[in-house]
């Protein structure tokens, strides 16, 4: 039988013993699995650590188990950290986004405004998106065995996005690239790629020169133009095939 996983916070492990409290985690073992007390099951906690364990108690407010054993899960992460930064898109794109490629192992995306997003910031601002858009993150991350769960960034702005992860191998799809293709443009990929996706709208002129002066590389997906969501699914699936993560 395939061993049921379930998601806990890192504060409640203590010592052997570990305790899971989230009511929708409870209902799920107990009510909807019917799970019972001796039987195993593998926990996370999110940030890559993975433990064989035995429920040892079960009640409205919590579960107990015991660890049998700590691993920490290496294999279902990538050699090289895909981190995908996209344009904020329309309606339920982006939520079909994350979960697609976080079930693919992308590292963290970070969602940025730019000048032809389509939704307005008031619909984007606080936390109810964000909320949202994590746990999508975390339940497809929980769905596909991987243990660790991709960080979603709060919506940034574009100059933001373009600050963030100096070091790492830059890249950006832009459909008006003549002919640099994401080969040419990964010749030592090294630890880290970030690739930029533009919204809907694409990017301006002026944004695909203000990303090149901040050392993004722009690079053509063939003679087609995708939508940003399909762009951003094929970008993560190529990065990790010529990284070597779906092997
Ligand atoms: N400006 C365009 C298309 C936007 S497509 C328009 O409105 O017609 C959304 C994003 O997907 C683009 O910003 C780009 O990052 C990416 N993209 C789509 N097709 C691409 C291609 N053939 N090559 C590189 N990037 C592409």
């Amino acid at each position: 039988m395939k061993l049921r996983r379930f998601k806990i916070l890192k504060e409640n492990i203590r010592g052997q013993e570990v305790v899971l409290e989230d009511p929708a985690e409870i209902r799920h073992l107990a009510k909807a699995l019917r799970l019972k007390p001796g039987n195993p099951v593998i926990l996370f906690d999110g940030e890559g650590k993975e433990f064989q364990a035995q429920i040892t108690g079960i009640s409205s407010q919590r579960v107990l188990f015991n660890v049998i054993n700590e691993s920490v899960h290496e294999t279902s992460e990538s050699p090289t950290e895909i981190i995908l930064g996209i344009g904020i898109l329309k309606s339920t794109k982006l939520d079909w986004l994350i979960q697609k490629t976080t079930e693919l192992g992308v590292h963290e995306i970070i969602p940025f405004y730019s000048l032809r997003v389509i939704p307005r910031r008031e619909e984007i601002a606080g936390q109810t998106r964000l909320t949202r858009w994590q746990k999508i993150a975390a339940e497809a991350a929980k769905q596909c065995g991987r243990a660790k769960i991709p960080k979603i960034q709060p919506p940034c702005s574009f100059a933001e996005v373009l600050a963030a992860f100096p070091e790492s191998t830059r890249i950006f799809l832009w459909e008006k690239e003549k002919s640099r293709t994401l080969q040419d443009a990964l010749h030592s990929p090294g630890s880290k790629v970030f690739s930029l996706v533009g919204p809907e709208g694409g990017f301006s002129q002026a944004e695909a020169k203000q990303a090149e002066e901040s050392g993004f590389v722009p690079v053509r997906l063939g003679p087609r133009i995708l939508r940003a969501e399909t762009a951003g699914l094929v970008i993560v699936s190529l990065l990790q095939f010529l990284c070597g993560g779906l092997r």
